[in-house]
């Protein structure tokens, strides 16, 4: 019998990467929106993480007719509130990419001492159905941000994201980012929903 599809409801390669890895022993077909010739790119309006990651999934879900798996996620920054938190895509401005958000952060924290330089990154996962169901699960990894990009992997934030050991996200191999990270744990959390409510 062929697998049931899980349409990964992103536009963000580096995203695309990540859930194709965290996906990978799951029992689906797991298709990017490129792969389906689904071209959607959903506002997100919600206030929420939660609320985006459920607009984006059940966007794709309807489009693809079939479960749809999408994240919301942020940077959360000590000294700046908790910000840029759901904004982090955005942060700045559309002309900037993940190299100019990365040096506005490291701009505005030019004068923060460590306790300010703490952070998170957050990630809900949202699973979406055609018709209309759709489960949330969350993910959280603690690190905080460092004075100069470093390290060529990763994407978004990873260069200033310093883990426990002193290295930063940029640095360390997939495997490891995958166990440790926000968006490691979400799908993990959403894996064995599935595992144990559809299996
Ligand atoms: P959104 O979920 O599409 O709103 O985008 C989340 C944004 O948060 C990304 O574009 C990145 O800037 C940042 N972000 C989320 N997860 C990560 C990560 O694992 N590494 C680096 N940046 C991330």
């Amino acid at each position: 019998m062929p697998l049931p599809r899980l349409l990964l409801a992103t536009n963000n390669p580096g995203k695309v990467r990540e859930f194709r890895r965290l996906l990978a022993g799951a029992p689906y077909e797991v298709v990017s929106p490129g792969e389906t010739g689904i071209a959607l790119d959903v506002e997100e309006t919600g206030s929420s993480y939660a609320e985006n990651a459920s607009l984006k999934a059940t966007a794709f879900a309807r489009a693809g007719e079939c479960l749809a798996l999408a994240d919301d996620s942020g940077i959360e920054v000590d000294a700046l509130d908790g910000g840029p938190g759901m904004y982090s895509a955005r942060f700045g401005g559309p002309g900037l990419g993940d190299r100019g958000r990365t040096a506005l952060l490291l701009e505005k924290l030019r004068d923060v001492t460590e306790p300010g330089r703490g952070a998170r990154y957050r990630a809900v996962v949202a699973l979406a159905w055609p018709g209309g169901e759709v489960q949330l699960f969350e993910g959280v990894q603690e690190g905080s941000i460092g004075r100069a990009p470093r390290g060529e992997r990763g994407f978004g934030y990873d260069p200033v994201f310093v883990i426990a050991d002193g290295r930063v996200q940029a640095e360390i191999s997939d495997e490891e980012k995958d166990a440790i990270s926000h968006r490691g744990k979400a799908v993990r959390a959403a894996s064995a929903w599935l595992a144990e409510h559809c299996p």
